[in-house]
Protein backbone atom coordinates (compact mmCIF):
# COMPACT_ATOMS: atom_id res chain seq x y z
CA UNK A 1 0.00 0.00 0.00
CA UNK A 2 1.15 3.41 -0.82
CA UNK A 3 1.81 6.13 1.57
CA UNK A 4 -1.50 8.17 0.22
CA UNK A 5 -3.47 5.31 0.19
CA UNK A 6 -2.73 4.21 3.90
CA UNK A 7 -3.54 7.78 5.01
CA UNK A 8 -6.59 7.39 3.55
CA UNK A 9 -7.17 4.31 4.73
CA UNK A 10 -6.58 5.43 7.70
CA UNK A 11 -8.81 8.43 8.31
CA UNK A 12 -11.41 6.38 6.87
CA UNK A 13 -10.83 3.87 9.83
CA UNK A 14 -10.65 6.61 12.26
CA UNK A 15 -14.12 8.20 11.19
CA UNK A 16 -15.65 5.12 11.03
CA UNK A 17 -14.46 4.42 14.81
CA UNK A 18 -15.78 8.52 15.94
CA UNK A 19 -19.23 7.00 14.37
CA UNK A 20 -18.75 3.66 16.22
CA UNK A 21 -19.13 1.93 12.99
CA UNK A 22 -17.54 -1.54 12.70
CA UNK A 23 -14.37 -1.89 10.04
CA UNK A 24 -14.61 -4.47 7.31
CA UNK A 25 -12.16 -7.00 6.96
CA UNK A 26 -10.32 -6.12 4.70
CA UNK A 27 -9.52 -2.67 5.85
CA UNK A 28 -7.82 -4.17 8.99
CA UNK A 29 -5.80 -6.43 7.15
CA UNK A 30 -4.66 -3.35 5.45
CA UNK A 31 -3.48 -2.08 8.43
CA UNK A 32 -1.94 -4.77 10.03
CA UNK A 33 0.21 -4.92 6.75
CA UNK A 34 1.19 -1.67 6.90
CA UNK A 35 4.86 -0.57 6.90
CA UNK A 36 7.20 -0.16 10.12
CA UNK A 37 7.88 3.28 8.42
CA UNK A 38 4.55 4.62 9.09
CA UNK A 39 3.93 3.50 12.81
CA UNK A 40 3.13 7.05 13.82
CA UNK A 41 0.54 7.49 11.00
CA UNK A 42 -1.25 4.71 12.43
CA UNK A 43 -0.82 5.70 15.73
CA UNK A 44 -2.04 9.23 15.40
CA UNK A 45 -5.28 7.89 13.64
CA UNK A 46 -6.08 5.82 16.34
CA UNK A 47 -5.26 8.13 18.98
CA UNK A 48 -7.97 10.36 17.81
CA UNK A 49 -10.52 8.01 18.47
CA UNK A 50 -8.84 7.23 21.56
CA UNK A 51 -9.23 10.58 22.69
CA UNK A 52 -12.71 10.86 21.73
CA UNK A 53 -13.58 8.72 24.40
CA UNK A 54 -11.20 8.42 26.99
CA UNK A 55 -9.53 11.72 26.96
CA UNK A 56 -5.72 11.39 28.36
CA UNK A 57 -7.16 8.99 31.33
CA UNK A 58 -5.12 5.59 31.79
CA UNK A 59 -7.26 3.54 34.06
CA UNK A 60 -5.06 1.38 36.42
CA UNK A 61 -5.72 -2.45 37.43
CA UNK A 62 -3.89 -4.60 39.70
CA UNK A 63 -4.05 -8.57 39.63
CA UNK A 64 -3.94 -10.66 42.25
CA UNK A 65 -3.07 -13.97 41.96
CA UNK A 66 -5.76 -15.98 44.61
CA UNK A 67 -4.69 -19.23 43.22
CA UNK A 68 -1.01 -20.08 41.35
CA UNK A 69 0.37 -22.77 39.00
CA UNK A 70 -0.93 -26.80 39.78
CA UNK A 71 -3.75 -26.19 37.03
CA UNK A 72 -5.23 -29.09 35.21
CA UNK A 73 -5.96 -27.33 31.82
CA UNK A 74 -3.36 -27.51 28.67
CA UNK A 75 -3.18 -23.85 27.32
CA UNK A 76 0.38 -23.39 25.97
CA UNK A 77 1.01 -19.95 26.52
CA UNK A 78 0.30 -20.77 30.43
CA UNK A 79 2.96 -21.14 32.75
CA UNK A 80 0.50 -22.48 35.31
CA UNK A 81 -0.61 -25.26 33.14
CA UNK A 82 -0.41 -29.18 33.22
CA UNK A 83 3.35 -29.86 33.09
CA UNK A 84 4.71 -26.95 32.87
CA UNK A 85 8.43 -26.67 34.11
CA UNK A 86 8.70 -22.59 34.51
CA UNK A 87 9.89 -21.88 38.15
CA UNK A 88 6.44 -20.05 39.25
CA UNK A 89 5.51 -19.95 42.58
CA UNK A 90 2.62 -21.95 43.50
CA UNK A 91 0.55 -21.88 46.31
CA UNK A 92 -3.03 -22.78 46.89
CA UNK A 93 -5.76 -20.14 48.11
CA UNK A 94 -4.31 -17.03 50.00
CA UNK A 95 -6.48 -15.91 52.84
CA UNK A 96 -8.90 -12.86 52.17
CA UNK A 97 -7.07 -11.06 54.49
CA UNK A 98 -3.98 -11.35 52.46
CA UNK A 99 -6.00 -10.55 48.85
CA UNK A 100 -7.30 -7.67 50.47
CA UNK A 101 -3.42 -6.51 51.61
CA UNK A 102 -2.34 -6.57 48.63
CA UNK A 103 -5.49 -5.21 47.11
CA UNK A 104 -5.25 -1.94 49.37
CA UNK A 105 -1.41 -1.50 48.71
CA UNK A 106 -2.83 -1.21 44.68
CA UNK A 107 -5.72 0.94 45.41
CA UNK A 108 -3.43 3.72 47.51
CA UNK A 109 -0.87 3.66 44.64
CA UNK A 110 -3.71 4.70 41.93
CA UNK A 111 -5.23 1.00 41.21
CA UNK A 112 -8.70 1.58 40.36
CA UNK A 113 -10.00 -2.33 39.55
CA UNK A 114 -9.13 -5.40 41.74
CA UNK A 115 -8.64 -8.69 39.67
CA UNK A 116 -8.90 -11.88 41.44
CA UNK A 117 -7.59 -14.83 39.58
CA UNK A 118 -7.29 -18.41 40.83
CA UNK A 119 -5.94 -21.08 38.07
CA UNK A 120 -7.63 -24.36 37.26
CA UNK A 121 -10.36 -25.10 34.70
CA UNK A 122 -13.25 -23.64 37.07
CA UNK A 123 -14.48 -22.61 40.32
CA UNK A 124 -16.01 -25.39 43.17
CA UNK A 125 -18.78 -23.80 45.64
CA UNK A 126 -16.26 -23.48 48.30
CA UNK A 127 -13.91 -21.37 45.94
CA UNK A 128 -16.83 -19.11 44.86
CA UNK A 129 -17.55 -18.77 48.82
CA UNK A 130 -13.55 -17.86 49.25
CA UNK A 131 -13.87 -15.42 46.38
CA UNK A 132 -17.52 -14.10 48.20
CA UNK A 133 -15.04 -13.77 51.57
CA UNK A 134 -12.00 -11.70 49.97
CA UNK A 135 -14.49 -9.48 47.72
CA UNK A 136 -16.40 -8.37 50.84
CA UNK A 137 -12.82 -7.71 52.52
CA UNK A 138 -12.10 -5.49 49.51
CA UNK A 139 -14.94 -3.22 49.49
CA UNK A 140 -15.04 -3.32 53.65
CA UNK A 141 -12.13 -1.06 53.08
CA UNK A 142 -12.47 0.31 49.52
CA UNK A 143 -16.44 0.36 48.62
CA UNK A 144 -15.98 2.06 45.64
CA UNK A 145 -12.96 0.16 43.69
CA UNK A 146 -14.13 -2.34 40.62
CA UNK A 147 -13.57 -6.04 41.26
CA UNK A 148 -13.39 -8.31 38.68
CA UNK A 149 -12.96 -11.95 39.08
CA UNK A 150 -11.32 -14.54 37.13
CA UNK A 151 -11.85 -17.87 37.55
CA UNK A 152 -11.61 -20.17 34.54
CA UNK A 153 -15.21 -21.74 33.18
CA UNK A 154 -17.81 -21.04 35.13
CA UNK A 155 -21.01 -23.35 35.76
CA UNK A 156 -24.85 -22.32 36.06
CA UNK A 157 -25.50 -20.06 38.64
CA UNK A 158 -21.76 -19.49 39.80
CA UNK A 159 -21.76 -16.27 37.83
CA UNK A 160 -25.39 -15.08 39.67
CA UNK A 161 -23.26 -16.24 42.89
CA UNK A 162 -20.50 -14.10 42.17
CA UNK A 163 -22.52 -11.05 41.17
CA UNK A 164 -24.45 -11.42 44.64
CA UNK A 165 -21.26 -11.73 46.69
CA UNK A 166 -20.54 -7.85 45.01
CA UNK A 167 -18.03 -8.71 41.99
CA UNK A 168 -18.48 -6.16 39.45
CA UNK A 169 -17.15 -7.77 36.15
CA UNK A 170 -15.75 -11.27 35.45
CA UNK A 171 -12.78 -11.86 33.17
CA UNK A 172 -12.57 -14.87 30.75
CA UNK A 173 -10.30 -14.07 27.60
CA UNK A 174 -11.05 -15.56 24.18
CA UNK A 175 -7.44 -15.51 23.31
CA UNK A 176 -7.50 -16.53 20.02
CA UNK A 177 -9.65 -16.93 17.05
CA UNK A 178 -11.80 -20.31 16.95
CA UNK A 179 -9.29 -21.59 14.00
CA UNK A 180 -6.01 -21.36 15.68
CA UNK A 181 -7.85 -22.32 19.50
CA UNK A 182 -7.15 -25.66 18.85
CA UNK A 183 -3.64 -25.25 18.19
CA UNK A 184 -3.47 -24.06 21.84
CA UNK A 185 -5.42 -25.74 24.03
CA UNK A 186 -6.52 -28.96 24.13
CA UNK A 187 -8.64 -29.49 27.62
CA UNK A 188 -11.60 -26.89 26.64
CA UNK A 189 -12.83 -24.97 23.70
CA UNK A 190 -13.47 -21.70 22.45
CA UNK A 191 -17.08 -22.24 22.67
CA UNK A 192 -16.84 -23.05 26.52
CA UNK A 193 -15.11 -19.59 26.68
CA UNK A 194 -17.59 -17.80 24.57
CA UNK A 195 -20.47 -19.80 26.99
CA UNK A 196 -18.58 -18.11 30.20
CA UNK A 197 -18.65 -14.96 28.97
CA UNK A 198 -21.92 -14.94 27.85
CA UNK A 199 -22.89 -16.57 31.49
CA UNK A 200 -21.10 -13.82 33.09
CA UNK A 201 -22.86 -10.85 30.78
CA UNK A 202 -26.76 -12.20 31.65
CA UNK A 203 -25.91 -12.04 35.27
CA UNK A 204 -25.28 -8.85 35.32
CA UNK A 205 -21.02 -8.63 35.25
CA UNK A 206 -19.28 -6.25 33.42
CA UNK A 207 -17.49 -8.45 30.79
CA UNK A 208 -13.51 -8.25 30.48
CA UNK A 209 -12.57 -10.49 27.79
CA UNK A 210 -9.61 -9.95 25.52
CA UNK A 211 -6.71 -11.92 23.31
CA UNK A 212 -3.11 -12.84 23.38
CA UNK A 213 -0.99 -12.30 20.26
CA UNK A 214 2.33 -13.88 19.80
CA UNK A 215 1.06 -17.71 19.19
CA UNK A 216 1.69 -17.89 15.89
CA UNK A 217 -1.70 -15.98 14.48
CA UNK A 218 -1.83 -15.16 11.25
CA UNK A 219 -3.39 -11.78 10.54
CA UNK A 220 -6.71 -13.17 9.55
CA UNK A 221 -6.72 -15.06 13.14
CA UNK A 222 -5.79 -11.55 14.57
CA UNK A 223 -8.85 -9.82 12.31
CA UNK A 224 -11.25 -13.17 13.40
CA UNK A 225 -10.45 -12.57 17.43
CA UNK A 226 -11.18 -8.85 17.20
CA UNK A 227 -14.79 -9.52 15.51
CA UNK A 228 -15.45 -12.28 18.05
CA UNK A 229 -14.58 -10.53 20.73
CA UNK A 230 -16.92 -7.51 20.00
CA UNK A 231 -19.53 -10.14 18.80
CA UNK A 232 -19.91 -10.85 22.75
CA UNK A 233 -20.08 -6.77 23.18
CA UNK A 234 -17.27 -6.68 26.12
CA UNK A 235 -16.82 -3.38 28.46
CA UNK A 236 -12.91 -4.17 29.11
CA UNK A 237 -10.39 -5.77 26.53
CA UNK A 238 -7.12 -7.16 27.53
CA UNK A 239 -4.89 -7.39 24.94
CA UNK A 240 -1.93 -9.25 25.75
CA UNK A 241 1.37 -10.12 24.33
CA UNK A 242 2.80 -13.14 24.66
CA UNK A 243 5.58 -13.93 27.92
CA UNK A 244 7.51 -17.18 26.44
CA UNK A 245 8.07 -18.69 29.56
CA UNK A 246 10.62 -21.53 29.54
CA UNK A 247 8.74 -24.74 30.13
CA UNK A 248 5.98 -23.89 27.89
CA UNK A 249 5.63 -25.08 24.78
CA UNK A 250 5.89 -22.17 23.85
CA UNK A 251 8.63 -20.93 25.41
CA UNK A 252 10.94 -19.92 22.54
CA UNK A 253 8.50 -17.89 20.52
CA UNK A 254 9.48 -14.38 20.44
CA UNK A 255 7.90 -13.46 16.51
CA UNK A 256 6.29 -9.97 18.11
CA UNK A 257 8.00 -6.65 17.32
CA UNK A 258 6.84 -3.50 18.94
CA UNK A 259 5.09 -2.02 15.46
CA UNK A 260 3.17 -5.18 14.98
CA UNK A 261 2.78 -4.65 18.51
CA UNK A 262 1.16 -1.27 18.15
CA UNK A 263 -0.65 -1.79 14.89
CA UNK A 264 -2.42 -4.61 16.70
CA UNK A 265 -3.31 -2.27 19.51
CA UNK A 266 -4.58 0.39 16.54
CA UNK A 267 -6.89 -2.34 15.25
CA UNK A 268 -8.42 -3.14 18.75
CA UNK A 269 -8.96 0.24 18.71
CA UNK A 270 -10.74 1.34 15.69
CA UNK A 271 -12.87 -2.22 16.70
CA UNK A 272 -13.27 -0.78 19.87
CA UNK A 273 -13.66 2.57 19.43
CA UNK A 274 -16.13 3.72 22.97
CA UNK A 275 -14.65 0.45 24.94
CA UNK A 276 -12.28 -0.14 27.24
CA UNK A 277 -8.81 -1.50 25.71
CA UNK A 278 -6.12 -2.49 28.22
CA UNK A 279 -2.89 -2.77 27.72
CA UNK A 280 -1.65 -6.20 29.08
CA UNK A 281 0.69 -8.74 30.03
CA UNK A 282 3.81 -8.71 27.92
CA UNK A 283 4.07 -5.11 27.17
CA UNK A 284 7.46 -4.51 28.88
CA UNK A 285 9.77 -7.11 26.91
CA UNK A 286 7.26 -6.87 23.66
CA UNK A 287 7.25 -3.11 23.03
CA UNK A 288 10.24 -2.10 25.41
CA UNK A 289 11.04 1.58 24.46
CA UNK A 290 7.63 1.90 22.35
CA UNK A 291 5.72 1.54 25.63
CA UNK A 292 4.72 5.32 25.75
CA UNK A 293 3.06 4.86 22.27
CA UNK A 294 0.48 2.55 23.17
CA UNK A 295 -0.84 4.90 25.66
CA UNK A 296 -2.59 6.81 22.46
CA UNK A 297 -4.12 3.53 21.95
CA UNK A 298 -5.23 1.81 24.96
CA UNK A 299 -6.92 3.37 27.43
CA UNK A 300 -6.13 1.07 30.52
CA UNK A 301 -3.27 -0.71 31.70
CA UNK A 302 -2.44 -3.37 34.31
CA UNK A 303 0.02 -1.84 37.27
CA UNK A 304 2.80 -3.66 39.14
CA UNK A 305 3.09 -7.52 38.58
CA UNK A 306 1.27 -10.30 36.40
CA UNK A 307 -0.04 -13.68 37.66
CA UNK A 308 3.08 -15.21 37.59
CA UNK A 309 5.73 -12.93 35.74
CA UNK A 310 7.20 -9.73 37.19
CA UNK A 311 5.86 -6.27 35.84
CA UNK A 312 7.98 -3.06 35.18
CA UNK A 313 8.10 -0.86 38.49
CA UNK A 314 4.97 0.46 39.63
CA UNK A 315 7.06 3.88 40.22
CA UNK A 316 8.00 3.64 36.18
CA UNK A 317 4.36 3.01 35.20
CA UNK A 318 3.23 6.48 36.78
CA UNK A 319 6.40 8.05 35.46
CA UNK A 320 5.66 7.21 31.97
CA UNK A 321 1.87 7.81 32.02
CA UNK A 322 3.14 11.53 33.18
CA UNK A 323 5.90 11.79 30.67
CA UNK A 324 3.59 11.11 28.43
CA UNK A 325 0.74 13.32 29.11
CA UNK A 326 -1.58 11.42 30.48
CA UNK A 327 -3.04 11.32 34.08
CA UNK A 328 -4.60 8.17 36.40
CA UNK A 329 -8.22 7.74 36.04
CA UNK A 330 -9.48 8.52 39.73
CA UNK A 331 -12.20 6.33 41.26
CA UNK A 332 -15.15 9.13 40.94
CA UNK A 333 -14.42 9.52 36.80
CA UNK A 334 -16.35 7.38 34.59
CA UNK A 335 -14.41 4.96 32.09
CA UNK A 336 -16.51 4.35 29.46
CA UNK A 337 -18.79 6.80 27.93
CA UNK A 338 -21.87 7.91 28.67
CA UNK A 339 -23.73 6.50 26.09
CA UNK A 340 -22.20 2.63 26.49
CA UNK A 341 -23.10 3.06 29.93
CA UNK A 342 -26.96 3.46 29.30
CA UNK A 343 -26.60 0.65 26.96
CA UNK A 344 -24.84 -1.56 29.32
CA UNK A 345 -25.65 -0.85 33.17
CA UNK A 346 -24.47 -2.93 35.71
CA UNK A 347 -26.87 -3.73 37.89
CA UNK A 348 -27.18 -1.79 41.22
CA UNK A 349 -30.33 -3.17 42.95
CA UNK A 350 -32.21 -6.32 43.86
CA UNK A 351 -30.88 -8.96 45.10
CA UNK A 352 -27.29 -8.49 47.11
CA UNK A 353 -27.80 -4.43 47.74
CA UNK A 354 -30.57 -3.13 49.84
CA UNK A 355 -32.52 -1.49 47.47
CA UNK A 356 -35.65 -3.32 45.64
CA UNK A 357 -36.00 -5.77 42.68
CA UNK A 358 -36.86 -4.20 39.65
CA UNK A 359 -39.97 -5.81 39.23
S1 LIG B 1 -4.75 -20.17 31.27
FE1 LIG B 1 -5.98 -20.71 33.08
S2 LIG B 1 -7.01 -22.63 32.47
FE2 LIG B 1 -5.28 -22.37 31.04
S3 LIG B 1 -3.57 -23.50 31.99
FE3 LIG B 1 -3.40 -21.35 32.67
S4 LIG B 1 -4.47 -21.27 34.65
FE4 LIG B 1 -5.10 -23.16 33.60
Amino acid sequence: MTRPDLHVLLDHLADKALRRETPERTELLDLLSSDDADILDVVAAASRVRRRYFGHRVKLNHLVNMKSGLCPEDCTYCSQRLGSSTDILKYSWISADEAAGAAAKAIGAGAKRVCLVASGRGPGERDIARVADTIGAIKGAAPDVEVCVCLGLLQPGQAEQLREAGADAYNHNLNTSAENYREICSTHTFDDRVQTVGAAKTAGLSPCSGAIFGMGESDDDVVDIAFALKAMDPDSVPVNFLIPFEGTPLGTRWDLTPHRCLRILALFRFVFPDVEVRLAGGREIHLRTLQPLALHLANSMFLGDYLTSEGQPGADDLAMIADAGFTVEGTAEQTLPAARHDLVATRKRGAGTTLPTNT
